[in-house]
C-alpha cells in the first residue's frame, strides 16, 4: 500500500521541468498547433505589443500634465493641462480597445488550439494498444492528462500574453527612465539583483514545501479512497475509530507542512513588498533631491515614480510567471509523450461508419502460441497452444481461474500478439490484417456488460453505429430483449446508465447479445456471466445465444458446464496448456481427467450447477 500511495503522490502536482534550451525547444513543439491560426495569433501579438507600448505612454503623458500645470502657475495657461489630459484619455481609450481585441484573440486562438490538442490526445489515447493500458492506472492517467491540458490552456490564454506584456513593460520602462536620468535608473536597478536572489531562494523553498503538502494530502486521499472502497470491511470490523485516527494523523501532517509553507510564503511576500516599496521610496527620495537641485522637473519626477512602479510590478510578476512557465513546460511533456506513442489504428471523426471489410470465414488457428504479458516479463502465461476452430464451430474453454482462458481470447481479438508462434484467421497471419478490419469481424459478449449513459436504442446500435431503428428492433427481438424493453414507458428511448434506469444482469446480457447480432460478426466470443440468473432469464439468454452462435465460429469461456454440453469441442486449460480436448461425451470418459472431475463437482446436485469452474470474477480486459 505504501508503494501505491507513493506512486500516486508523485503524480499529484504538476511536474515542473527544468527550463533549459532543450526542454523549451520540445515544449515549443506544441506550437505547431498554432499554425492553423497563425494569422490571428500574429495579429494578437501585434495588438499586445501596441497596448503594452501605449501603457508606457501613460506615465509620460501624466508627467506632461504635471509639467503643464507647473508651467501654468508661471504662465497662466490652463490650455496645456487640458490638452495633455485629453491626449491621455484618448490614449487610454485606444489602449482599452486594443486590449479588448488581443485578450479576445488570444483566447480564441488558445481555445481553438486546445480543442485540436484535446481531440488528438483523446484519439491517440483510445487507439493505444492494450500494452499501454496494462502498464498504467487508467483513471490516474485521465486525471493527469486533464490537469496537463488545463495548464496548457492557461499558458496560451493567460500566461504567455502576461509574460510578453510584462517583458515589454520592463524593458520599455527601464529604457524610458534611462533616457532622462541615468542616476535614478542606476538606483532602481541596483536593488534588482538583491531582489532576484532572494526571490529565487524563497521560491525554491516554497515549491518544495508546496509539493510536500500535496504529497501529504494525497496520502490522506488514499486513506479515504481505500476505506470507502472497502467500507464493508471497515464496518464489519467496526474499525471506524481506527480509520478516523489514521486519517486524523494524516491531516495533522498536512496541516503542519502547509503551515510551514505558509510561513515561508508570508515572509517572502512581506519581504518583497518591503523591498519593492523601499526601492520606490529610494527613487522618490533621490528624485526629490534632483528636483530640489533643479536637475529635473516635477513632470519628470512623476514619470520616474510611475515607471518605477511599472518596472517593480513587472519584476514582482516574473517570479510567478517563471514558475507557471516551468509548470507548462512540464505539462506539455506528458502530452507530447502521449502524442508520440503509436496507436494501433488511425481514429478519425469521420470513419466511425466506414465501409464493411470483406468478410472472413471464421477459421481460427493457433500454432504453437506462446505468450508473455509485456507488463510482466519473464512469466510465460501460455506455453505452446495449438488449436483449430473451423468456421461455425463452437469451442468452449474451461479451466480454473488463472489458467489462461482470457489471455487466449485476447490473442484472438488481437489485443496482444503472441510472443512466439502464430494466430491465423482464414489461414492468414492475424498480424497481416488491418486491425480495424479484423476486429470488425469479431464481437464479444462480456461477463460484465458496459452500458453507456444513453438510450437503449443507442446502446444496441453500439454494435454497428448508424443502424436503423428497424434493424435495432430486429436485433433486440432475436436477443429476447424486445419484450422487456417494450414494458418501459419510453421503450427504446429509455435512458440507461448512471442517470437512467438500472437494468438487471440478465437484461444487460441481452442488450449485449443484441449488439453482437447487429454487428453480425464471423467470430464470436462469449464470456459467460458467473453470477447465477433466475432460470427464466437463463433460458431466454441461452436461447438468444444459441441463435447468435449459429453459423459463427464461437469461443465460449464457460463457467457452468451445463451450458457447454453441446459445444463442438471443449478445451480444458491448466496453467497455460491445453490438457484435454474433445466433446463432453469424450471428456467424460477420461478416467482421472480434469474435465470429469470438474463435471462431477457440478452435476452432483442433479443438473443445478453447484458452483462454477474456477472463480473468475473478471475477464482480462
Ligand atoms: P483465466 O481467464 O483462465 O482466469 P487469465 O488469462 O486471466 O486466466 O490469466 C492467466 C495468467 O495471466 C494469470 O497468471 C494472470 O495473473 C496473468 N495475467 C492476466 N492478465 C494479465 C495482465 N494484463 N498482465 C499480466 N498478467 C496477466
Amino acid at each position: 500500500m505504501s508503494r501505491y500511495s507513493r506512486k500516486q503522490r508523485s503524480d499529484v502536482d504538476l511536474p515542473k521541468a527544468k527550463l533549459d534550451r532543450e526542454s523549451l525547444r520540445q515544449a515549443l513543439d506544441l506550437f505547431r498547433y498554432i499554425r492553423p491560426y497563425q494569422r490571428q495569433f500574429v495579429l494578437a501579438l501585434l495588438a499586445l505589443l501596441t497596448s503594452s507600448s501605449l501603457s508606457l505612454a501613460f506615465p509620460y503623458l501624466a508627467g506632461s500634465i504635471v509639467d503643464a500645470a507647473s508651467t501654468q502657475v508661471r504662465g497662466g495657461k490652463i490650455a496645456g493641462v487640458n490638452s495633455a489630459a485629453l491626449t491621455l484619455v484618448g490614449v487610454l481609450a485606444v489602449q482599452s480597445l486594443v486590449l479588448f481585441f488581443h485578450a479576445l484573440t488570444f483566447a480564441r486562438v488558445g481555445q481553438q488550439c486546445l480543442v485540436d490538442i484535446r481531440r488528438d490526445t483523446y484519439a491517440r489515447l483510445i487507439t493505444l494498444p492494450m500494452v499501454f493500458f496494462a502498464k498504467r492506472r487508467v483513471g490516474e492517467l485521465a486525471s493527469r492528462l486533464s490537469a496537463d491540458l488545463s495548464q496548457i490552456e492557461d499558458t496560451v490564454v493567460t500566461i504567455l500574453p502576461q509574460f510578453l506584456r510584462q517583458t515589454t513593460l520592463l524593458i520599455g520602462g527601464v529604457s524610458l527612465i534611462a533616457v532622462t536620468s541615468l542616476k535614478l535608473t542606476g538606483i532602481m536597478l541596483a536593488s534588482l539583483p538583491v531582489l532576484t536572489v532572494v526571490a529565487v531562494i524563497f521560491g525554491r523553498r516554497t515549491r518544495k514545501l508546496a509539493r510536500e503538502t500535496q504529497d501529504r494530502l494525497a496520502e490522506t486521499a488514499t486513506i479515504v479512497e481505500e476505506t470507502l472502497q472497502g467500507v464493508l470491511n471497515v464496518k464489519t470490523f467496526t474499525n471506524e475509530g481506527y480509520e478516523l485516527r489514521r486519517y486524523d494523523t494524516g491531516l495533522k501532517r498536512v496541516l503542519s507542512t502547509a503551515m510551514r509553507a505558509a510561513w515561508v510564503r508570508a515572509s517572502f511576500i512581506a519581504f518583497i513588498v518591503f523591498a519593492l516599496f523601499g526601492s520606490i521610496v529610494l527613487v522618490l527620495w533621490s528624485g526629490a533631491k534632483s528636483l530640489e537641485a533643479g536637475e529635473i522637473t516635477f513632470g519628470q519626477l512623476t514619470r520616474f515614480i510611475l515607471y518605477t512602479t511599472f518596472v517593480a510590478g513587472a519584476m514582482g510578476q516574473f517570479a510567478e510567471l517563471y514558475s507557471q512557465i516551468q509548470k507548462s513546460v512540464g505539462s506539455t511533456q506528458r502530452v507530447r509523450e502521449l502524442l508520440r506513442e503509436t496507436g494501433e489504428v488511425e481514429a478519425r471523426v469521420d470513419n466511425a461508419n466506414a465501409a464493411a471489410a470483406p468478410r472472413v470465414q471464421g477459421d481460427v488457428r493457433f500454432e504453437n502460441v506462446r505468450f508473455t504479458y509485456p507488463s510482466r516479463e519473464g512469466i510465460e502465461v501460455l506455453h505452446g497452444i495449438d488449436l483449430q476452430a473451423t468456421p461455425g464451430q463452437k469451442i468452449a474453454l474451461v479451466g480454473a481461474s488463472g489458467a489462461g482462458k482470457s489471455t487466449l481470447i485476447s490473442l484472438v481479438l488481437r489485443l496482444y500478439d503472441p510472443s512466439s508462434g502464430r494466430v491465423l484467421v482464414d489461414g492468414r497471419d492475424a498480424r497481416e490484417y488491418p486491425l480495424t478490419e479484423l476486429r470488425r469481424q469479431m464481437s464479444m459478449v462480456p461477463q460484465e456488460v458496459l452500458l453507456f449513459g444513453a438510450s437503449i436504442a443507442e446502446n444496441i446500435a453500439y454494435g454497428r453505429p448508424g443502424a436503423t431503428t428497424a434493424e435495432i428492433e430486429a436485433a433486440a427481438r432475436q436477443a429476447n430483449a424486445h419484450d422487456f424493453i417494450r414494458t418501459f414507458p419510453e421503450g427504446y428511448a429509455t435512458q440507461v446508465g448512471d442517470r437512467g434506469i438500472q437494468l438487471s444482469g440478465g437484461q444487460r446480457q441481452r442488450i449485449a447479445i443484441a449488439r453482437a447480432i447487429l454487428r453480425n460478426p464471423a467470430i464470436l466470443i462469449l464470456d459467460e456471466a458467473t453470477s447465477s440468473l433466475d432460470s427464466e432469464s437463463e433460458r431466454l439468454i441461452q436461447e438468444a445465444l444459441q441463435g447468435l452462435m449459429h453459423g459463427r465460429t464461437s469461443f465460449i469461456i464457460a463457467h457452468r458446464l451445463s451450458t457447454i454440453r453441446h459445444a463442438d469441442r471443449i478445451l480444458v486449460l491448466a496453467d497455460g496448456r491445453i490438457v484435454e480436448s474433445g466433446t463432453h461425451e469424450e471428456l467424460e470418459k477420461i478416467d482421472g481427467g480434469v474435465y470429469r472431475h470438474l463435471a462431477s463437482l457440478q452435476f452432483r446436485t442433479g443438473g443445478e450447477p453447484a458452483g462454477t469452474v474456477g472463480h473468475d470474477d473478471e475477464l482480462t480486459s
